[in-house]
């Protein structure tokens, strides 16, 4: 099933465009990486996919009907986001706990014990037990949030997780063990991926397909097990830079 459907769509900020006619689909179950240098366009793509930036030409469809025509609060619960910078998917004033178990009630409209008992499942499936959960976002290191703001983005159980440089606080360990539970997410329920990532190597274990992102434009896509071997020459230097 197609979940996301992008053709030809370009987005502008002012008269600069920062995506330029990007064609794009996502199917059920999928895990894709997105991958380009800085500005290349990655987190302005995941915008469009949850419709926080409009394409001024175009077409960006969602279970097959125009993304914004869907009612806002399913399409929230089906597609959740997790941004580049944590402290945009908490609130700074909210204990980690309650802003986990607050996604839940508000989206799923469970109970607030239903709330906590998955947040804090979640929490804990994200490796963030004890006092962490208890605090605010600002005393917890940057590799906590994270993982506090992927269990936010997860306790919903969304079909799709856009998840913007997800684990660039993480030492590699800690980003392979996260990477597992998205894969088994997706085992387990089917759910979708689109995740930008600084460095290609873990890829090709990750994802089933990748796209490049240059200037704007997807300049190279393919199976994630190619990635390494691309001959493109933007795919090649960020395949280069992180084996430096
Ligand atoms: P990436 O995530 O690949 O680093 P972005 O999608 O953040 O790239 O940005 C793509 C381009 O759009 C860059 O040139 C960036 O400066 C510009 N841009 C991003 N967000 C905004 C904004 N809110 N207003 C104006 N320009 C923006
Ligand atoms: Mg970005």
């Amino acid at each position: 099933m197609t979940l996301l459907r992008v053709q030809t769509a370009s987005v502008r900020y002012g008269r600069r465009f920062a995506l330029k006619e990007v064609d794009f689909t996502l199917q059920a179950g999928e895990i894709v990486a997105l991958l380009g240098p800085s500005g290349a366009g990655k987190s302005t793509l995941l915008s469009l996919f949850d419709g926080s930036v409009a394409a001024c030409s175009g077409v960006v469809h969602w279970q097959e009907r125009a993304l914004l025509s869907h009612p806002r609060n399913a399409r929230l619960r089906a597609m959740r986001r997790m941004f580049q910078d944590p402290l945009g998917s908490l609130n700074p004033e909210v204990l980690v706990l309650d802003s986990v178990a607050g996604a839940h009630e508000s989206l799923c409209g469970s109970t607030k014990a239903a709330a906590r008992l998955a947040a804090c499942n979640m929490l804990e499936a994200v490796g963030l037990v004890g006092l962490g959960v208890a605090q605010r976002p600002s005393g917890l290191s940057a590799g906590q949030r994270q993982r506090a703001a992927l269990a936010r983005a997860l306790v919903t159980q969304p079909q799709v997780l856009l998840a913007d440089e997800p684990v660039a606080a993480l030492d590699p360990l800690a980003a392979a063990a996260l990477f597992q539970l998205l894969r088994r997410e997706r085992e387990q329920r089917g759910m979708a991926v689109v995740i930008v990532v600084h460095d290609p190597t873990p890829v090709p274990t990750l994802a089933d397909r990748y796209v490049v992102l240059h200037e704007g434009r997807c300049v190279d896509a393919g199976p994630a097990a190619e990635l390494l071997r691309s001959a493109h020459p933007v795919t090649r230097s960020l395949c280069d830079m992180s084996a430096a």
